[in-house]
């Protein structure tokens, strides 16, 4: 089900900071506007696992459009036009990826998915990717095989940004790993996205999947 109203995520043009998590975000942040709270980092907003792409390629975003449940519009202000222009969208993986495959015939579809690969990997800091990941796997033994990797990825990009604020050890504790395994959860294996998709608050959405991502995290957890 596609929602009336798009997400929109802005690119901020001043210094700003998450009113969530307090994040100092810099110059240029991509943020959200929540009705009650303010301004929200994409994490914050459970939108930083989307992928963007950016505008300019009409049928391969039409198509990415199309398989992506979870969707935002990235709009930034033109000082000169006075007005909002729209980027591109953030979309979900496996979206583009299937709208990419669509494309194949484009070479410079593909070329563009190298690079952004290039450019993924170029920020993920490998050792961390591996010990994430481990410890993944040793407090949730029954997590499905190489979902772990995906988590780690995940977190690590999370936290690149972040470097000073959260030291690297700090994100590998119990609670951080949990953290970002019932994320992973939400995302993969409840109607999370698709709640959010259709304009629920990020709250009620998280009530509404809060049973099912209990029962998966215990299943996970269980060693025997
Ligand atoms: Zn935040």
């Amino acid at each position: 089900m596609k929602q009336k109203n798009d997400i929109k995520v802005f690119i901020s043009n001043r210094e700003s900071s998450c009113d969530e998590c307090k994040e100092e975000l810099g110059r240029r942040a991509w943020i959200t506007l929540d009705r009650d709270k303010g301004a929200l980092c994409l994490t914050c907003a459970d939108l930083d696992h989307l992928i963007f792409l950016p505008s300019g390629d009409a049928a391969l975003t039409r198509r990415a459009r199309k398989y992506s449940t979870l969707m935002a519009v990235v709009l930034k202000w033109s000082l000169t036009r006075k007005r909002y222009e729209r980027q591109g969208l953030l979309v979900e993986d496996h979206a583009l990826e299937q709208a990419e495959k669509e494309c194949l015939a484009d070479s410079e579809v593909r070329a563009r998915r190298r690079e952004r690969e290039a450019e993924r990997r170029a920020g993920l800091d490998e050792k961390y990717v591996k010990q994430f990941a481990k410890r993944v796997r040793e407090l949730f033994p029954k997590c499905p095989r190489g979902r772990e990797k995906g988590i780690a990825e995940h977190a690590c990009l999370k936290y690149s940004g972040r470097i000073g604020r959260t030291a690297e050890a700090k994100t590998l504790n119990e609670e951080a790993v949990r953290l970002a395994v019932i994320a992973h959860i939400r995302h993969a294996e409840t109607k999370y996205d698709e709640l959010l998709a259709m304009g629920y608050e990020r709250w009620d959405a998280r009530d509404e999947v809060v049973g099912r991502v209990e029962q998966i995290l215990t299943k996970w957890e269980t060693s025997l």
